[in-house]
């Protein structure tokens, strides 16, 4: 049995999870702070929902949920620019 570092992402809409392995240590400041360098989340966003209106409200998404917000933020801003033509 071995222990594997790293760090769960968790999506905040569906609960899907990822584990990215942690693959080693960086410097800054000529080596005064180090930090944890993890594999690439590939796919996953952050996102601010405006209709929350607060800070720390920022929501993680999976990659298929990120696809799902896209498409519909991308809808929203098409029907925007249909409404506006339309006068
Ligand atoms: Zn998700």
């Amino acid at each position: 049995m071995s222990t594997k570092l790293g760090k769960y992402y968790i999506c905040d809409r569906c609960g899907t999870t990822s584990f990215l392995e942690k693959i080693g240590e960086g410097e800054t400041d000529g080596g005064f702070t180090k930090f944890d360098k993890f594999e690439e989340a590939e796919g996953w966003n952050t996102v601010y929902p405006e209709a929350t209106h607060s800070m720390g409200s920022s929501k993680l998404l999976c990659p298929a949920c990120s696809e799902k917000y896209n498409k519909l933020m991308q809808k929203f801003f098409d029907d925007w620019r249909d409404f506006d033509r339309r006068g």
